[in-house]
C-alpha cells in the first residue's frame, strides 16, 4: 500500500478494528518514510465481474435483473423463494469463481439455464426458448442434451482484449 502523501511503499498498521458490523476492517496506517497517517478500509472481495454483452458492450452485473429473469421463467411454478435465492447464489458464485473481471453474457445465460433445469423443467424450457432462438425442435433438444452433459465451463470464445 503506497503512502498517499509521499508514495513510499512501506507503511505500518498502527491500529486495526472491525467496523460496519464486522463487514469491514478499518486500519490506521503510518508511513515509515514521511510519518504521515492515513486510514484504509478493507472489505471482502464481493465484486462481480462485468458482463460482456453480445454487441461487445460491458455492463455491471445486475442481481435484480437476474432475479426478474428467473422469476419470469418461474411464474406460477411450484418453486419456493428460498430455492430461487439459492440458485441466484450459486450462479453468482459460479460467475465469481471464473476469476475474470469480465465474462461473456453467454456464460451467465448458461449458468441460469443449468439452475432452471434443476429447479423446474417448464421454467427451463420457457427461459431457454427465449434465451436461444431455436430454429427447430431438434436444435432445442440438442441443446438440452448438451447442457445435461455439461459439467465444465462452456467453451467460450475468448473476447478480444481491446
Ligand atoms: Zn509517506
Amino acid at each position: 500500500m503506497h503512502c498517499p502523501f509521499c508514495g513510499a511503499l512501506d507503511t505500518k498498521v498502527i491500529d486495526s478494528r472491525l467496523v460496519a458490523e464486522g463487514d469491514q476492517v478499518r486500519r490506521r496506517r503510518e508511513c515509515i518514510t514521511c510519518e504521515e497517517r492515513f486510514t484504509t478500509y478493507e472489505t471482502a472481495e464481493l465484486v462481480m465481474p462485468r458482463i460482456i454483452k453480445q454487441n461487445g458492450n460491458r455492463e455491471p452485473f445486475d442481481e435484480s435483473k437476474l432475479y426478474s429473469g428467473l422469476n419470469k421463467a418461474l411464474e406460477k411454478r411450484p418453486v419456493s423463494v428460498e430455492a430461487v435465492e439459492s440458485a441466484v447464489n450459486r450462479i453468482k458464485h459460479y460467475i465469481r469463481a471464473t476469476g475474470e473481471r469480465e465474462v461473456p453474457s453467454g456464460l451467465l445465460g448458461e449458468a441460469v439455464m443449468r439452475e432452471l433445469r434443476q429447479l423446474d423443467e417448464v421454467a427451463f424450457v420457457r427461459f431457454a426458448s427465449v434465451y436461444r432462438s431455436f430454429k427447430d425442435l431438434n436444435e432445442f433438444r440438442a441443446e438440452i442434451d448438451r447442457l445435461s452433459n455439461d459439467d465444465h465451463l462452456p467453451g467460450q470464445q475468448t473476447s478480444d482484449q481491446g
